[in-house]
């Protein structure tokens, strides 16, 4: 797994598939970013976006046109173009996503999918930051979450109901990295989990 940052989004690259990509018109750091940890434009099978926000996914429509595939997950379709229009009033270079290219998937299928990769996980609705908001969660205990909020917060929400159930899902997977993209990576312990959700007790996939 690699971190590549090229501007204000932590995005991840795992075994052919590239999570995140910053804002429209960081294509020239993005490449430097992937010189610099010696991964190539064609090593990258697909890209997911944890969500449609501007800072998420500003490079994915010329990447495509790269030979890289858009993995969309069903649930994030009427979300695709949510940025267009900002990118257009900013005059910024942006190439809008063309959905006839995209691998669409479920949520249910992610983990036959991912596993065609090589990589052993799945993919999690986590809606809470945004009704596109995906999480993906690896068997190996790493898990990236995108924009959700870090679970420390959510004592501080008063209305943090959607909140507590992403984490709630999230923590039933026993996630051992949080991976954020506005935050410094999180190690998870048992026993933050436990004073977080007394009432939850997670079985042991
Ligand atoms: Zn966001």
């Amino acid at each position: 797994m690699k971190k590549l940052k090229y501007g204000n989004t932590n995005t991840f690259f795992i075994s052919g598939l590239l999570v995140d990509t910053d804002y429209a018109g960081t294509l020239p750091a993005f490449y430097k970013a992937l010189k610099k940890n010696g991964v190539r434009v064609t090593d990258i099978k697909y890209v997911l976006a944890t969500h449609y926000h501007p800072d998420h996914m500003g490079l994915i429509g010329k990447l495509m046109n790269q030979g890289v595939r858009l993995l969309l997950i069903d649930v994030q379709r009427e979300s695709l173009h949510f940025s267009d229009r900002l990118f257009e009033r900013d005059g910024l270079p942006f190439v809008p996503i063309n959905e006839a290219n995209a691998t669409v998937i479920s949520l249910g299928e992610s983990r036959d999918f991912l596993a065609r990769l090589g990589i052993a996980g799945e993919i999690l609705r986590t809606p809470s930051h945004s009704p596109d908001s995906v999480s993906l969660v690896l068997d190996d205990g790493d898990c990236f979450v995108g924009d959700l909020e870090p679970f420390e917060y959510i004592e501080a929400y008063e209305d943090n109901v959607s909140l507590k159930k992403d984490w709630e899902h999230l923590l039933s997977f026993h996630p051992k990295r949080v991976f954020y993209a506005h935050a410094p990576e999180r190690t998870v312990q048992g026993e933050l989990w436990n004073n977080n959700f007394e009432r939850i007790k997670p079985n042991r996939r």
